[in-house]
């Protein structure tokens, strides 16, 4: 009688997670060449339905999120934004319209990027949407940032963390860690203490790291305190899950890399430097991407005015 009504509560339940199974479901992030990237997707079980941990930019993701919890037959309780990129972000609106009273957890960073960083791409979008050089997918793209920018209580989140700390979730224990001026100006990272696995967005980011809002020193130091916790397994904002080992491995070439932009070492050698440094992460296809990537990011993050360079070190205002 009681396998009977294990078996009954499973398949209300849905398709359970199988022993031996990861503890959490990762829905990769694509990152193309042609049009942005999105971020990685990471689902929780929890008690009172699913925490999905970012929620990626185009539609092809966040339906790929929502058949996700069709086929468990649970729902999505929870949002966990670790940044307001749009690559993480976008598809708040894909769930929030299926599932109406999802809870979304933020930091309130994006507040400070609509009156400076996303209104400046608002303003780029319509020149962008006139060239006709501008490509159908990056079209569908653009248009897709502009409706969320416009009308951002679509992305917003509703539960605004402030601090570090073991919170609730959905109804489940997770160490949430906020820390302010890194890849943005308020990025969320979690451990999961009980599968000692930490969900950490783009403080990494596999083939190269995303340094538009960064703040060099800000990101140092989260790479620091996310090394103190005493992870296995760490799933990036981009790319696929990490050991310890190859985190630490990514950490130096991050360190490297911000110290060779900083010097005076010619540009070349830096994004070199970079190339080998964190080789084991990048795919043949990126590494062309890579490599104009990371000279951007040198020109305008590591190499520009001593002003520009503490542009993310602060709260962003208008
Ligand atoms: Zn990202």
């Amino acid at each position: 009688m009681r396998m009977a009504l294990l078996a009954i509560a499973a398949m209300v339940a849905g398709e359970a997670a199988k022993p031996g199974e990861p503890p959490y479901h990762l829905i990769p992030g694509a990152v193309p060449l042609d049009k942005g990237p999105d971020g990685n997707s990471v689902v929780l079980d929890a008690p009172d339905g699913l925490i999905v941990v970012d929620t990626g930019r185009h539609p092809e993701h966040s339906k790929a999120v929502l058949d996700y919890a069709k086929r468990r037959g649970r729902p999505i309780a929870a949002i966990v934004n670790t940044h307001w990129h749009l690559d993480h972000t976008t598809g708040n609106w894909d769930v929030r319209r299926s599932y109406p009273h999802v809870a979304i957890y933020a930091t309130n960073a994006l507040e400070g990027a609509l009156a400076t960083f996303l209104k400046r791409s608002r303003e780029q979008t319509d020149a962008a949407l006139a060239d006709p050089r501008t490509s159908p997918a990056q079209r569908d793209q653009l248009i897709r940032g502009r409706e969320v920018i416009d009308h951002p209580e679509r992305i917003r989140p509703d539960h605004v963390v402030e601090r570090s700390g073991q919170m609730t979730i959905a109804g489940r224990e997770l160490d949430v860690h906020v820390t302010r001026f890194a890849a943005t100006e308020g990025d969320v990272w979690l451990f999961d203490r009980k599968n000692r696995v930490a969900i950490v967005g783009d403080l990494v980011v596999d083939i190269v790291p995303f340094m538009d809002t960064a703040c060099p020193d800000g990101w140092l130091k989260a790479l620091a305190e996310i090394e103190r916790v005493p992870f296995d397994t760490l799933i990036p904002g981009h790319g696929p899950a990490m050991g310890r080992s190859e985190f630490i491995h990514w950490k130096k070439a991050f360190t490297d890399f911000v110290a060779c932009g900083r010097s005076t070492a010619d540009k070349e050698e830096c994004i070199a430097g970079w190339d080998t440094g964190a080789a084991r992460f990048i795919d043949e296809a990126h590494r062309g991407y890579v490599r104009s990537a990371a000279d951007y990011y040198i020109t305008t993050r590591l190499r520009s005015s001593a002003d520009e360079q503490q542009t993310y070190c602060k709260p962003l205002r208008a």
